[in-house]
């Protein structure tokens, strides 16, 4: 069987992945599966554990840094955040298209571990401008102002490292940029 494609969707917080994400995976046809990640923040409102996030604390966080059971993993606004690794293998090795959606320095990490040609499909997913993004931060009304001043810094480092991935998808709505994703890895199937 062939082996699935690594697909790592990153773009600052409060851009939209996780619901142009959702869209994505409405299309049965492209295979995928979500790559649950591991974090040591707490949940929000209507996130679950399991579902979301496993949340965990920062010491069983830094037992699997340890044994290196992370795929990649970084630190985001005072938490970790990490990919488990045996999953998605397995995921992949069972023909899968296995979906990342993290951030930056973690997608870096990936990057390197793998060649051109060991299905990796990278892409980055822009906000229309800094204002709309704050305004979406903002939107969430979850977060002191301390850290949505924090998120809104990171965001602006974390878009000029855009360059970095195969493709970059403006979010201006999110049905249309989750028709182009969903383009980028039709194409990237055959
Ligand atoms: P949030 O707290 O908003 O859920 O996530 C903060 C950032 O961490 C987002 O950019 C999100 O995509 C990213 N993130 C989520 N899971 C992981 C992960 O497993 N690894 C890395 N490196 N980043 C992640």
């Amino acid at each position: 069987m062939k082996k699935g494609l690594l697909i790592v969707l990153s773009g600052p917080s409060g851009v939209g992945k996780g619901t142009v994400r959702k869209l994505v995976f409405e299309d049965e046809s492209l295979n995928l599966e979500y790559s649950i990640s591991m974090t040591t923040r707490l949940p929000r409102n209507q996130e679950e554990n399991g579902k979301d996030y496993f949340f965990v604390t920062k010491e069983e966080f830094e037992e699997k840094i340890k044994d290196n059971e992370l795929l990649e993993y970084a630190r985001f606004v005072g938490n970790y955040y990490g990919t488990p690794r045996a999953y998605v293998e397995k995921l992949r090795n069972e023909g899968k298209n296995v979906f990342l959606e993290i951030e930056v320095e973690g997608a870096k990490q990936v990057l390197s571990k793998f060649k051109d040609d060991e299905g990796v499909v990278s892409i980055f997913l822009l906000p229309p401008s800094i204002e709309e993004l704050e305004k979406r931060i903002r939107g969430r009304r979850s977060e002191p102002e301390e850290i949505i001043q924090e998120r809104l810094g990171k965001a602006k480092s974390e878009m000029s490292l855009a360059t970095n991935y195969e493709y970059s998808v403006l979010n201006d709505n999110v049905v249309d940029a989750s028709e182009r994703i969903k383009k980028i890895i039709k194409n990237r199937i055959k």
